[in-house]
């Protein structure tokens, strides 16, 4: 279910749909991505038709922006909550530890996914974080091995926007994760 705006997909999915959504995805094994929209990434998309084509790639665009409901309602569509970057990123995160699924936490400077770790376990105690590896690795191989090797289900990707979003879309076939998430600075922001 999606609504478009200025040629970019939303989902336009209750959050509660979302949620049951990305966890059938981790149970039978199907990969997603998931991608914040806000007005500035369709207003960026308007003279970038490959990251138009990347946007609209993703499973699941998310309305992270109060431009984006107000659009939906001018529209009469049905887009009615805001779900930001890091509203989903702490949702997934309790989900997996109700689950017992695990998450990785790739990207940020050096010591933020730590300490960004440390946030989100005593947050949910239960959340099992098979991993966590810095945004500055230059070695892609060790990255790709790295993750994969965690056995983890979900992967939030800290690289910044646009890039993390075309990471993802570049290097999904070769990971065997279900879940992956493009998450800004979220990291910066829960480490606190
Ligand atoms: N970052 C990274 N590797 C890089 C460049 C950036 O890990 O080569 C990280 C940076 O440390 C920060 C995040 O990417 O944690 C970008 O955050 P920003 O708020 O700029 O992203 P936005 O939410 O605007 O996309």
């Amino acid at each position: 279910m999606k609504e478009q705006f200025l040629g970019v997909d939303v989902s336009s999915h209750s959050y509660e749909r979302l949620k049951q959504n990305v966890l059938d995805d981790i149970n039978e094994k199907r990969q997603s991505f998931i991608v914040a929209i806000n007005p500035e990434k369709i207003l960026k998309a308007q003279e970038d038709q490959d990251l138009k084509a990347l946007l609209n790639k993703a499973t699941y665009q998310i309305p992270d922006g109060v431009g984006v409901l107000l659009a939906s309602k001018l529209n009469k569509g049905g887009i009615k909550e805001r779900v930001t970057g890091i509203d989903m990123l702490l949702t997934l995160c309790e989900q997996a530890a109700d689950n017992g699924k695990s998450v990785f936490l790739y990207g940020a400077k050096p010591g933020v996914a730590e300490e960004a770790k440390d946030k989100l376990i005593e947050q949910y105690p239960n959340l099992h974080v098979a991993g966590v590896l810095d945004g500055y690795e230059k070695d892609e191989q060790k990255v790709i091995q790295t993750i994969n090797e965690s056995g983890a289900d979900i992967l939030f990707v800290a690289l910044g926007s646009p890039r993390q979003e075309y990471w993802i879309v570049d290097h999904m076939k070769e990971l065997n994760v279900s879940i992956f998430q493009g998450v800004g600075g979220s990291f910066d922001v829960i480490s606190g």
